[in-house]
């Protein structure tokens, strides 16, 4: 539907899990905003469909609950590799698996009902003084935030740093008609490559693989894993194979002048944490807050902290997948010392401090990386 030039006190720029948890945190404090996105909802995207505690208490914030028709709960993070078995209970809460497009859904249904005004099938091509240019009309606002993912056009507008990658990987989704056989995420550990499993309901479960060969799909990586092939029966497929990159990719700057950055457009972790839309939720909070108190700079400080942890956690991520001498080490204590799991998965889940974590068990942590060969 064409438009002449809309009026809103803040444009977002995608309509994808950022642009319209911000869209709702905006409604939630009363303030006018459009959203517009390319393509129709429910939008899909390539994903481990996995959403950790605190990322269900972020959506509860927004007004999001979902119901047992939607997700499934599982209670905890198990790895597998190397011959070993680790596994961690979330502390208090569970996390919930869920298809990309019933969150997206779930999402788009709380927008209207706040009054978040969206405008689907509807590309933002350009800024020119102060006015937006989208291929169905203008938009002027007072703000515009770029929740348009890892390529952003706004990060590109707002002059930010693009954050070069400091590691790039490939994903790779698809969906399996099989009863989950387990109420934990698991992550299976090849050698060049990971498979997640995570139950999205009753009937199904969701596979991705990552690695650092973008031509690496699940059906050739699977021959690493007998283990899940015994558990899929020999089942196909029951979706096509998507793919995405997994980036840990750190911006600077989130806010300058009109534009702030939400979501993958204002950097990402890698996709083993389980974490981007966590990030995602938090953030959009976070800024819609500091829209409403009219100081960005809350935003900026506040995007650091909520980032920090699951960069830190990339990084460890990161480095068992990159080497095999740490990774069976890792595999070996934390199958050994069980609780250092679940304290790690609480420092994760945010519901630990790191410095409740403490010295003693960093330093027995570090202890059984020496001490277990593998
Ligand atoms: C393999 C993989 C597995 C993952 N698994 C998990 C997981 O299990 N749990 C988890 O929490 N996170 C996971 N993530 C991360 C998560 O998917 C992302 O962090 C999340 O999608 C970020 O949402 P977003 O809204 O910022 O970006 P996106 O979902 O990319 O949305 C951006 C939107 O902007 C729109 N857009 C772009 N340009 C324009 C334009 N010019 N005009 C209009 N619209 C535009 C696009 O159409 C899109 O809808 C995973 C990521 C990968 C790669």
């Amino acid at each position: 539907m064409g438009f002449d030039t809309l009026k809103t006190y803040v444009l977002i720029v995608g309509g994808g899990p950022a642009g319209l948890a911000t869209g709702i945190a905006l409604r939630q404090r009363r303030l006018s905003v459009v959203v517009a996105d390319l393509a129709r909802p429910p939008i899909d995207k390539a994903c481990g469909e996995g959403l950790m505690p605190q990322t269900v208490a972020e959506l509860k914030t927004l007004g999001v609950a979902l119901g047992p028709s939607q997700a499934i709960p599982f209670r905890g993070i198990r790895f597998l590799g190397e011959g070993r078995v680790a596994e961690g209970a979330f502390p208090e809460a569970f996390g919930l698996g869920i298809r990309r497009t019933t969150l997206h859904r779930a999402l788009v249904e709380r927008a209207a009902e706040v009054g978040v005004q969206t405008l689907w099938g509807t590309r933002v091509k350009r800024i020119d003084q102060g006015e937006v240019s989208l291929d169905s009309g203008k938009v002027l606002c007072r703000w515009i935030i770029g929740a348009d993912g890892q390529n952003s056009l706004v990060r590109k507008w707002a002059g930010s740093d693009s954050g070069r990658p400091e590691e790039t990987r490939f994903g790779f989704r698809q969906h399996f008609r099989v009863a989950p056989w387990t109420d934990f995420v698991e992550v299976h550990w090849g050698c060049n490559c990971q498979i997640v499993v995570t139950p999205v309901n009753p009937n199904e479960v969701c596979l991705v693989v990552t690695s650092r060969t973008p031509q690496l799909r699940l059906k050739e990586a699977l021959a690493q894993f007998p283990e899940i092939n015994r558990r899929l029966e020999g089942r196909p497929a029951a979706t096509k194979d998507l793919g995405a990159i997994s980036a840990l990719r750190i911006i600077r700057r989130v806010c300058r002048g009109p534009f702030a950055l939400v979501g993958d457009a204002s950097g990402s972790v890698d996709s083993l944490t389980g974490e981007g839309l966590g990030l995602a939720f938090h953030q959009a909070s976070a800024l819609a807050q500091a829209l409403a108190n009219g100081d960005l700079t809350q935003y900026e400080v506040a995007h650091r902290r909520i980032n920090r942890p699951p960069e830190m956690m990339s990084r460890l991520l990161l480095a068992m997948e990159n080497r095999a001498w740490l990774r069976r080490r890792a595999l070996a204590a934390l199958a050994k010392e069980p609780h250092l799991f679940e304290r790690l998965l609480a420092v994760h889940a945010g519901t630990f401090s790191p410095l409740t974590f403490g010295f003693g068990n960093f330093f027995r942590l570090g202890w059984s990386l020496l001490a277990n060969p593998g």
